[in-house]
């Protein structure tokens, strides 16, 4: 069916009359040239075992190797955080307490990097201790696991208590490991849950959690109760008593799951359908801002692929017949210089009958085809 080539279509419509249109999941169309572009993001830098890297440029900042200010004792009578800080890390201070962010946030791509004492004390859940307590209640564990067994799903990189990480790729206790984290909180309505909640874990690069299920909050010896879950909560840190360095804290926050309203991703017919109208007014308001017919035509038919309108429809017709009509007055060297634009709008119409948007009898389609095929348009 297609008429021109993809870079010549791409370039004439900006790749609209292109991909399938939207259905009754996907409110926008294949390759929609509407579709919000992604934000651009400075990537960062990464680390080596000296020197912490720079987080990307959309990263917000929890710890930078200076001071606390943005953390606080996560006792209940609050206070200030009273772990160490030097030469660039926090250490624990053990008896100081937990301590966690003041901000509160839910999803996120979290960046943490800790190391275990280089003074190798204790074993299993004894060695190197703390731990990373997404919204303060999810524990991926912090251990110095190198050469130290414990039980799995309390190993470095374990969903603590839940599942244990799928590899052990600690560096040696005194190095900085790195933990980059995909946190999706679980989501509950009406006591029912409408996603567990997910953590994927890479440890040192290496994946360890792939998009494991959460329910709930994570325990010693307890098994998760699935159940009521915050929006937001704060990043703690695990005092376990053993002096476990952290550095280059960051996080990024995610865009809403389709369940919480986001439109990306699979959507149910109802949100699709709102998501549709909201894109269809959209590109109304901006054909009414169209000085010239046959843009402001174009854009109200792309507006019909999104949702239905009578009155989009008409005016887009109307504007349509206008313009086949003054076709008609054109001289033979006028119309020749609209050869380009009128294959355009056929390529446009077919796009458009086929996906049910126009009648395959429609006046001027049946008029462009044949003023094609009468100028010899269509042959090469
Ligand atoms: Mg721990």
């Amino acid at each position: 069916m297609t008429l021109l080539s993809t870079s010549m279509l791409s370039a004439a419509f900006g790749q609209v009359f292109y991909g399938d249109p939207p259905d009754d999941h996907h409110p926008w169309a294949i390759h929609d040239q509407n579709r919000p572009k992604p934000p651009v993001v400075t990537p960062g830098t990464f680390s080596t075992p000296e020197q912490a890297g720079k987080p990307p440029s959309d990263a917000i900042v929890l710890f930078d190797g200076k001071d606390l200010s943005k953390w606080k004792s996560a006792k209940e009578e609050g206070g200030p955080a009273q772990w160490l800080v030097k030469d660039g890390y926090m250490e624990v201070v053990a008896k100081a307490g937990d301590i966690r962010t003041i901000e509160e946030f839910g999803d996120c791509q979290l960046h943490v990097e800790w190391a275990a004492p280089a003074k190798v004390e204790g074993s299993s859940q004894g060695r190197g201790n703390s731990g990373i307590f997404l919204m303060g209640l999810c524990e991926v564990q912090v251990l110095d696991c190198y050469n130290n067994e414990t039980y799995a799903d309390g190993y470095a990189g374990s969903v603590y208590g839940v599942n244990p990480p799928m590899a052990n790729p600690l560096r040696p206790p005194g190095q900085f490991q790195v933990y980059d984290i995909v946190f999706r909180r679980p989501i509950y309505r009406e006591g029912k849950v409408v996603d567990p909640g997910y953590v994927t874990v890479f440890v040192n690069g290496v994946l360890v959690q792939d998009h494991t299920p959460l329910e709930g909050p994570t325990g010693h010896m307890r098994r998760t109760t699935p159940g009521p879950f915050p929006e937001r909560g704060p990043l703690k840190l695990q005092d376990h008593g053993n002096p476990v360095r952290f550095r280059n804290i960051w996080y990024r926050k995610l865009p809403p799951r389709a369940v919480e309203g986001g439109t990306d991703g699979w959507l149910t017919p109802e949100a699709t359908m709102a998501k549709r109208r909201e894109i269809a007014e959209t590109i109304r308001k901006d054909a009414a801002k169209l000085p010239t017919p046959l843009p402001r035509m174009y854009r109200l038919f792309e507006s019909l692929i999104y949702q239905k309108d009578a009155a989009a429809q008409q005016e887009a017709e109307d504007l349509a017949r206008q313009y086949v009509a003054s076709l008609r007055q054109l001289s033979p060297d006028q119309l020749t210089a609209k050869k380009d634009e009128v294959k355009r709008l056929d390529t446009v119409f077919q796009y458009l009958n086929r996906h049910g948007f126009l009648a395959a009898d429609f006046g001027p389609k049946v008029e462009v085809q044949k003023l094609i095929k009468d100028q010899r348009w269509d042959k090469r």
